[in-house]
């Protein structure tokens, strides 16, 4: 039997996380050749996370200038894309999430007729402009897809909902969580620069935060935060590894490079963060894998934003949506560092966001999608 050819497109550090257990499921079964197209939307972000999961891709667009606007960035992406997926026949296209990437690679395989899969479908803040521009792309995929992976059953029927037939819609759990699993059985060395900081005595605060629409204001309010949070709290310590985008780099290091109790670092590798994580005893974040990621780890996460599209980390407790007011940040964090009750609450809640089976099941269906739709030509 001919083997299935799939093309992954990834441009960011999350999509190389998540797209990683799809690749290795793929590659077991043994009936699939897989190819990476790598946008380069996070160039050295997404390069540590090729390393770290040892992939290559075999297709770099390098599509990122400085300054890019979004209009520059969709059709450099837009033309790097269509013209690989012109040249090549592949069975199904694979994007994930809410990405520019994401977006156009769905489209892309639209205009091919290619069969476009889409990991981590059926997220919705349900505000169009938050988060910026993610939330409309990963709408958008919606109907250029034509297999929906829902990493929760409430993804699911989101995507029921605005008209998506059932048998097209996956629940598989997130694909992060197996990523989780497979980089804790690694053996990687922490880096260097933390080691020292992570064994501190004390409790540790871990924050990370990169949203566009936190740029500025919001994200003065959240440093001012943190340096209260450091005072009222003497046992505490707070490591912050900083996104590259320079508007996050030059607000925190103005605000906050001076606290002996403070440190600044590079972004850290995967292993690395998830030691990071490990060690803390409270993240404080805006990011979405850290919300998926912290609930097996135990670990409570403050959400940076004001809405959140993974509501189910909320529901089971694990979460807190904090916003980026100083004083909503301080008063939560200061509950967590005071009541050893509702810190125990936070931390045991369970985690919603799967079993760390998501690459076999999402690969399984896409293989039963396509024997079916080449019965249904037959
Ligand atoms: N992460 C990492 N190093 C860091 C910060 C985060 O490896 O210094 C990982 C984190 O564990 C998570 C992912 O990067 O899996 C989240 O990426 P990001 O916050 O950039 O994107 P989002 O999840 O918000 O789309």
């Amino acid at each position: 039997m001919n083997k299935r050819k799939f093309l992954f497109v990834l441009g960011t550090r999350p999509e190389v996380i998540k797209v990683a257990p799809v690749v290795f499921a793929a590659r077991e079964t043994g009936l699939i050749e897989t190819e990476i197209l790598h946008t380069g939307q996070h160039l050295e972000l997404a390069a540590e996370m090729f390393r770290h999961f040892r992939l290559r891709p075999d297709f770099d667009l390098a599509v990122m200038q400085p300054d890019q606007t979004l209009f520059q960035l969709t059709s450099r992406i837009t033309e790097g894309i269509g013209e690989i997926v012109s040249r090549n026949d592949y069975d199904m296209i694979f994007v994930q999430g809410d990405t520019s990437s994401a977006f156009i690679g769905a489209l892309c395989g639209f205009y091919r007729k290619i069969p476009v899969g889409h990991i981590e479908a059926g997220l919705r803040t349900l505000d169009r402009y938050s988060p910026f521009p993610e939330e409309m792309n990963r709408r958008l995929v919606s109907p250029l897809a034509s297999l929906h992976f829902a990493p929760t059953q409430r993804a699911g029927n989101m995507l029921a909902g605005e008209g998506i037939p059932g048998n097209l819609i996956e629940v598989t759990g997130n694909t992060v969580i197996d990523a989780l699993f497979w980089s804790l059985q690694q053996d990687y060395p922490v880096r260097d620069d933390i080691k020292e900081f992570l064994d501190l005595p004390g409790r540790m605060l871990l924050v990370t935060t990169h949203r566009r629409e936190n740029f500025g204001e919001p994200h003065r309010q959240v440093f001012s935060a943190l340096l209260e949070l450091v005072e009222r709290f003497s046992d505490t310590r707070i490591l912050f590894p900083i996104h590259p985008n320079p508007n996050v780099r030059r607000e925190a290091a103005a605000m906050l490079n001076n606290h002996p109790r403070i440190h600044l670092t590079s972004p850290l590798d995967y292993q690395s963060f998830i030691r990071a994580m490990q060690k803390s005893y409270l993240i404080l974040s805006d990011s979405g894998g850290v919300q998926e990621e912290a609930p097996s780890l135990n670990k409570p996460v403050l959400v940076l934003r004001e809405s959140t599209e993974r509501p189910e980390g909320l529901d089971t407790g694990a979460l807190k949506l904090v916003g980026t007011d100083k004083a909503r940040i301080i008063e939560a964090a200061s509950d967590l560092l005071t009541s050893k009750a509702n810190y125990e609450a936070m931390a045991n809640a369970q985690n919603p966001y799967g079993d760390g089976q998501s690459g076999q099941k999402i690969v399984a269906a896409a293989l039963a999608y396509l024997s079916s739709q080449s019965k249904n030509h037959r």
